[in-house]
């Protein structure tokens, strides 16, 4: 059996994966921002995680998978300054920022659930943590890493000289790559906020009393706090997008170290972005999308998954239509395929297996280990219940739903078999005209009529 190695953020390299607890992983992922829809780049680092779980769990590990809903706190601007993006979605939608926390939380649920992605074991929302929050910024207080200023407490970075450690810049470099301060109170650029106050002579749809006044908290705490309480202190893999590293990433290691002097977690994942025709994906570019805007183009969320899988979760994936179609006919053709073939035996073809955990085991090869599937789909060599006890192995971890299909050929009506004995009578006769008015008519019923060597085949239609 390969051994299962991860690139490491934090250290920069592949390392042999080794749970603190033997057999068991404690992962924590940063979930979605609940004011509008998922895109399809914000599912790509859900398809990520999900992937590395069933590998995980592939190995024979139990795996404690825990995910917040970032529900408050997060604002427009990803630094300190600007609405509350649930206060925006509110707005825009004219209902209370709990409804849109609410409504789109159900969108995300669904969404993932379309995409074959495992529900973690606990889900955990901001909002119903402010205790917890609270409680960490006490300690971060009191442990002399916080400062007050007119708009909140905020966690001084210059107190912590490991700050920085996860992009590997230092504080000086980093406040200067970080853009002019709004804020002229903060001591340094790279100071967070931990507490927000309630603007002066507003209320929040939001907010809640603490010992520094009335607020919100600030958008890293919560996922210090929460990976705390559940997965405890330092943990085995924490996940989230490149665009986490630099600040959110980098934030939530200093609230976890200031507060209770340990590493947060022992291995940091990042899955690169999702980019539309080559260039960024916006909703004012006009190339934003989720997966409802797939399905209603007639595309199956598992051939976004299948698509997903085509490229290493470390490069960027560039989104076509073109790819999206290749890579659903693709997974036409494989259930199509696995209609003819015999029930999963009991023994399986172990040489494939051993491929297929390989490629994953390093750093999640999913191009790789797809490949180790095709060459099984099509070694002849191997019977087909062989082949099918292996392919349902791979699809633990792939989530391509092959099951459907496999060794489960083909309903077709009564009706639609007169019409292809039709249409083969007046292909017979070189009736041409009659055999395409059939094949149309067969296609209406939603068959497709495939001429080959051995005889006409019928397969699903789109
Ligand atoms: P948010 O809901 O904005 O907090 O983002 C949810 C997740 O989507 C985070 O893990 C981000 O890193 C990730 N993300 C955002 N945009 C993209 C993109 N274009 N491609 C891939 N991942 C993305
Ligand atoms: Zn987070």
């Amino acid at each position: 059996m390969s051994t299962l190695t991860l690139f490491n953020t934090l250290t920069r390299k592949k390392e042999p994966f080794e749970p603190i607890r033997q057999g068991h992983v404690g992962l924590y992922t940063c979930g979605p921002t609940v004011y509008w829809y998922a895109h399809i780049g914000n599912l790509r680092a859900y398809l990520f995680a999900d992937i590395l779980k069933r590998v995980l769990m592939a190995n024979g590990l139990d795996v404690d998978h825990v995910m917040n809903i970032t529900d408050v706190g997060h604002l427009v601007s990803d630094g300190d300054e600007g609405e509350d993006k649930l206060e925006v979605g509110a707005k825009r939608e004219g209902k209370t920022a709990w409804e849109v926390a609410a409504f789109y939380t159900e969108a995300f649920l669904r969404d993932t659930e379309r995409l074959g992605i495992l529900a973690p074991s606990k889900l955990v929302k901001a909002t119903d943590h402010i205790a917890e929050q609270i409680e960490m910024i006490q300690t971060l207080e009191k442990n002399g890493y916080t400062y007050r200023i007119d708009d909140g407490v905020y966690f001084d970075t210059a107190k912590l000289p490991s700050y920085g450690e996860l992009s590997g810049q230092p504080l000086e470099e980093k406040e200067e790559g970080a853009r002019v301060a709004i804020n002229t109170q903060k001591r340094h650029a790279t100071d967070f906020a931990l507490w927000k106050f309630s603007p002066k002579g507003s209320t929040r749809q939001m907010e809640w009393e603490s010992p520094w006044g009335v607020g919100f908290p600030g958008w890293h705490i919560e996922c210090s706090a929460m990976s705390t309480k559940y997965l405890g202190h330092t943990f085995d893999i924490h996940t989230g997008g490149v665009d986490h590293i630099p600040v959110h990433h980098e934030n939530e290691i200093a609230q976890t170290k200031g507060a209770y002097g340990v590493p947060q977690a022992r291995v940091w994942m990042h899955s690169e972005f999702l980019t539309v025709d080559g260039g960024r994906m916006g909703k004012s570019l006009g190339n934003l999308y989720t997966l409802d805007d797939l399905a209603k183009k007639g595309f199956d969320p598992t051939s976004y998954r299948l698509l997903a899988h085509g490229t290493h979760y470390r490069h960027k994936l560039n989104f076509t239509f073109e790819s999206l179609l290749a890579a659903d006919a693709t997974l036409r053709r494989l259930r199509e395929t696995l209609r003819d073939w015999d029930a999963p035996g009991v023994a399986g073809c172990a040489g494939y297996e051993e491929e297929f955990m390989a490629a994953l085991n390093d750093d999640l090869n999913t191009p790789q280990a797809l490949s180790v599937l095709w060459k099984l789909v099509d070694d002849g060599t191997m019977p087909t219940r062989a082949r099918a006890r292996t392919l349902l192995k791979f699809d633990e971890v792939l989530g391509l739903h092959l099951s459907q299909t496999l060794g489960k050929p083909l309903e077709i009506s009564q009706a639609v078999q007169q019409l292809v004995q039709a249409r083969d009578a007046s292909r017979a006769q070189k009736d041409w005209k009659e055999s395409d008015r059939l094949r149309e008519e067969i296609a209406s019923h939603g068959f497709d009529v495939v001429d080959t060597p051995t005889g006409t085949k019928v397969q699903k239609g789109d």
